[in-house]
């Protein structure tokens, strides 16, 4: 792929319409939401979605998420139900996708060849200034190389996508850290949660039937060859350094980091917990699952700046918000929990 300068834009009004020029015109932009970093490009220009797969290198059947400024905006191109409105009325603006059947709008392109088409109303407000001035949807996945940690920060973009895409918006940290919710509705008044975020189950419940959790949720094994959600089959989130996911007390962790022999060792630890390990502490602030979701992909990263050769993360619980880290960090440890044992 040709290599094309890539501006760095701060966030305002002129830098919006700038960067929506550029999504009309069937480029690449990403911007900041509240989850992550979204490489966006429009929903109905044709041959946008490809450059997004290209510029990733994501394989072609894992879909978008096609993200919206109003909720209503979905009607425009999927089959929209009261469902969708009762969960729009409580969850959106904000980190929830919801999968919906597709109509001949979007092209087969931008859903992975699927008929449905995950929708999203991001809170953010660049997101949601971008998407309005570009007068169309605008397809995302995360603005990252494919397979690498999501980028929670501009430079984390850059330093993956400089020269493959047209334009960043810099709209500093984002709030959650981790990717949004992904459901689907099942037709009886329930939904599924494909992929674990900042909603939560027991939320999705306040509206919602009965809320089921796919299997691949919590095991990555169960991600097949026609998994629910495609996204979940790939190594994910993967530094170069070796990620292991510890099941025990901080403290038998932080011994099991001090024992390793490998040269280079790190450990997510809560911040009060730097001094007691002896190779890099990676500080996750209170070590609650808002302050670990905010930092997990960054330290990740921040892994690899440093050259480490083994991360050591505890493994969370699989409850509440701590889900959504305990789907990301056994997919970045490959599918294997270490124990005190083994
Ligand atoms: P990303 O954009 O990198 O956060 O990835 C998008 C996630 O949403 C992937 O895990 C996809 O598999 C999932 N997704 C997108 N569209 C659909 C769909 N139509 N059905 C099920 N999952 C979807
Ligand atoms: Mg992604």
């Amino acid at each position: 792929m040709s290599e094309k300068k890539t501006v760095v834009l701060p966030v305002s009004d002129g830098a919006i319409a700038y960067a929506a020029d550029i999504i009309k015109r069937g480029g690449l932009v990403a911007f900041p939401t509240e989850t992550v970093y979204g490489l966006g490009a429009s929903a109905y220009y044709p041959g946008a979605a490809k450059k997004i797969y290209e510029a990733k290198g994501r394989p072609s059947d894992n879909p978008l998420i096609v993200h919206v400024s109003e909720p209503n905006e979905a009607e425009d191109f999927a089959v929209v139900q009261s469902e969708f409105y009762r969960l729009a009325e409580r969850f959106m603006p904000g980190p929830l996708t919801v999968v919906l059947k597709k109509t001949e709008k979007i092209d087969p392109s931008v859903t992975g060849g699927l008929d449905t088409v995950a929708v999203r109303c991001p809170e953010h407000p660049a997101a949601r200034a971008l998407i309005k001035a570009s007068g169309c949807p605008i397809a995302a996945p995360s603005a990252n190389r494919s397979g690498s940690p999501s980028p929670t920060e501009a430079a984390h973009v850059l330093a993956d996508l400089d020269g493959r895409i047209d334009a960043i918006i810099d709209g500093g940290p984002c709030r959650v850290g981790v990717e949004s919710t992904v459901i689907s509705l099942d037709g009886d008044g329930g939904c599924t949660i494909l992929r674990p975020g900042d909603v939560t189950a027991d939320m999705l419940a306040e509206v919602m039937r009965s809320v089921r959790i796919a299997g691949a949720v919590t095991d990555p094994s169960l991600s097949g060859d026609r998994p629910l959600s495609p996204g979940m089959k790939y190594k994910h989130y993967s530094p170069r350094a070796e990620v292991i996911a510890y099941e025990g007390a901080l403290e038998e962790m932080i011994d099991a980091a001090n024992c390793d022999p490998a040269p280079r060792v790190g450990a997510i630890v809560p911040d009060g917990y730097a001094d007691q390990v002896k190779g890099t502490a990676l500080l996750s602030g209170d070590g609650g699952a808002d302050d670990m979701c905010h930092a997990f992909f960054s330290l990740l990263r921040q892994a690899d700046e440093l050259s480490l050769d083994r991360v050591y993360v505890r493994v969370p619980p699989k409850t509440g918000k701590f889900l959504a880290l305990y789907n990301r960090l056994i997919r970045a440890a490959g599918g294997k929990i270490t124990t005190p044992e083994n």
